[in-house]
């Protein structure tokens, strides 16, 4: 470790002494806070485990619900083993649709609608008002549930995809066995570890990617206290009681080069802590944790992935939050939008926020000329007055809900955007793509949907980013297929295609119908919220943190809700 380094690492230290968190605390699906009020979230290690293997080079201080504390020598193994157990009771529910920050108001509006189409549907209240340092805090949501799944027909007719999820009943119970230096002790329901001088502790064998083909086991370290708790099955859950500045410091590698400019990171941290924040309370509603480690939430492996510049970043930024109108702003954001970003409600197909409203990733001189999605056919084009850093000033589309606007942003010289001009984003295919897809491409592609050859491929209908919001596929015999969004459609090929934002030419046979198609695409990822690559082209072109979020969330400030 070098001394930057170390000197990141001494000051991110966990703060003195975690209060002991019950198991009914950590089935509470709320924050919990230390001493000094700054947030402590529960995160997954693993779970499912029937013996977990732990070590610190620290003197490790083990606590019981039953009061009981010991300490256990540095460096010495630590085996806690699961002796028996009951898994919890828990009812399982299907979300249709997700109401946060200010389209949470529509929700009985919305499980109408739902009901109206023949799904009991209900609302599920979640997330919850936290008051700090005479700051609130609330990230609350609506979920639209159903106890039964919709049917095939109701989820096609409404292009949905419920998602089941499991509510707490009755907690789960586990008697473990804690193997120390001085022997044994039997404990019941949970266990919490903290390692002396705000030492990290390595738990052995930890798997991952669950699911994915990288699935294994590693050695990870982590920061903070863990608990070892009953899980929803009744064998034991290893949980990580974690700082948010540190959870942060752990995500950000995965999420971000540490190697780009230090505005980038920070927006970044900055994101990266909203998504978590939002997400509290919300997910894992029948696990002893707020949010996992996998991609459903965020990748975190503990202090294994931290980086020093990444570290200062989540910092420098500690407790600070992105709001729009009191609301926490839902910071989503995606590798490269090639130019333009799109609308939240455009690419889920959810109620609009108005945080998240699409513009041209390029400099303005008004932040005012933003797209007003509500009134269609404002196309025109955008010329910044202003003398706005190092990028020369481009005319650029500011609705493409056209062709002919798609083909003028493809058309843009790169240095026009900022996503085009970030020194991150020059090699590869991320800001502009071309994918050629043969007859036999289309085929495999359409023969699930029932089409032959196929005579037409169209965008009838995209949205203010350019992103389709459907594609037609219409085959020789007539028979036709509407496929609606952006994932669905980049799924339909295989590699998925980077982007829905596209033009597409056709060659055609003498009878008409299509041998191939050339798309010649922009973008990477979803396109909504914060551009990455966008942002580092931003902080290249002198922007700080700030107004990198202003531009990228309309209208959204940052605030510092925790810590100093
Ligand atoms: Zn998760
Ligand atoms: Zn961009």
């Amino acid at each position: 470790m070098n001394s930057a380094a170390l000197f990141v690492a001494l000051a991110l230290a966990a703060p003195a002494e975690t209060p002991f968190v019950e198991l009914s605390t950590l089935y509470g699906n709320r924050l919990l806070f230390d001493a000094q009020g700054i947030p402590l979230i529960p995160v997954r290690v693993m779970d499912q485990q029937t013996r977990v293997q732990l070590s610190s080079p620290a003197p490790i201080t083990v606590r019981t619900g039953a009061g009981q504390t010991f300490t256990h020598p540095a460096h010495a193994p630590l085996v806690v083993e699961r002796a028996a157990g009951k898994a919890a009771a828990r009812q399982q529910v299907f979300i249709l649709e997700t109401l946060e920050g200010d389209t949470r108001k529509d929700r009985a509006k919305r499980r109408d609608f739902f009901k109206a189409q023949g799904i009991a549907a209900e609302i599920l209240n979640v997330g919850g008002v936290y008051g700090v340092g005479g700051k609130v805090f609330d990230n609350r949501a609506a979920l639209i549930v159903a106890k039964t799944r919709p049917t095939p027909a109701q989820e096609k007719a409404l292009s949905l995809r419920p998602v089941p999820i499991e509510r707490l009943e009755q907690p789960p119970a586990v008697t473990m066995l804690v193997r120390h230096a001085a022997g044994a002790e039997s404990v019941r329901d949970v266990v919490q570890l903290e390692a002396a001088a705000g030492a990290a502790i390595t738990v052995r064998r930890v798997e991952h990617s669950i699911g994915y083909p990288q699935h294994g086991f590693e050695d990870r370290t982590f920061r903070g206290a863990l608990s070892l708790a009953a899980d929803r099955t009744g064998q034991l859950a290893v949980v990580n009681l974690v700082p948010e500045d540190v959870l942060v410091a752990g995500v950000l590698p995965s999420e971000l080069f540490a190697t780009a400019p230090m505005a980038a990171l920070k927006a970044q941290a900055i994101t990266a802590r909203g998504e978590v924040f939002a997400k509290v309370g919300k997910r894992h509603l029948a696990d002893p944790y707020l949010v996992c480690s996998a991609q459903h939430c965020q990748v975190y492996k503990g202090q294994s992935a931290e980086h020093p510049r990444s570290n200062e970043a989540a910092q420098q930024t500690r407790g600070q939050l992105l709001f729009k109108d009191g609301q926490l702003v839902d910071s989503v954001y995606s590798a490269c939008c090639g130019g333009h970003t799109e609308p939240s409600h455009i690419v889920w197909d959810q109620p609009p926020k108005s945080a998240l409203t699409g513009r041209a990733d390029a400099p303005f001189a008004d932040p005012a000329q933003r797209i007003d999605h509500q009134s269609p056919g404002n196309i025109g084009l955008f010329m910044d007055q202003a003398a706005h850093g190092p990028l020369p000033v481009q005319p650029v589309p500011i609705d493409l809900r056209t062709d002919p606007a798609v083909e003028q942003l493809l058309a843009l010289p790169r240095e026009a955007t900022y996503c085009g001009a970030s020194t991150f984003n020059q090699k590869g295919d991320a800001y502009r793509w071309t994918r050629r897809l043969t007859r036999q491409d289309l085929a495999r592609a359409f023969a699930r949907h029932g089409l032959g050859p196929l005579l037409s491929l169209s965008i009838p209908e995209r949205g203010p980013g350019g992103r389709l919001r459907m594609l037609v596929a219409t085959d020789v015999t007539g028979k036709s297929v509407t496929i609606r969004r952006e994932l669905p459609v980049r799924r339909l090929f295989s590699p998925a295609l980077r982007s829905g934002l596209f033009v597409i030419d056709t060659e055609k046979a003498n009878d008409g119908s299509i041998l191939a198609v050339t798309l010649r695409g922009a973008g990477f990822g979803h396109g909504s919220g914060m551009c990455q690559q966008g942002a580092i082209g931003m902080a290249e072109a002198g922007h700080d943190e700030r107004e990198i979020l202003r531009h990228y969330y309309a209208g959204a400030e940052v605030q510092q809700v925790f810590g100093p």
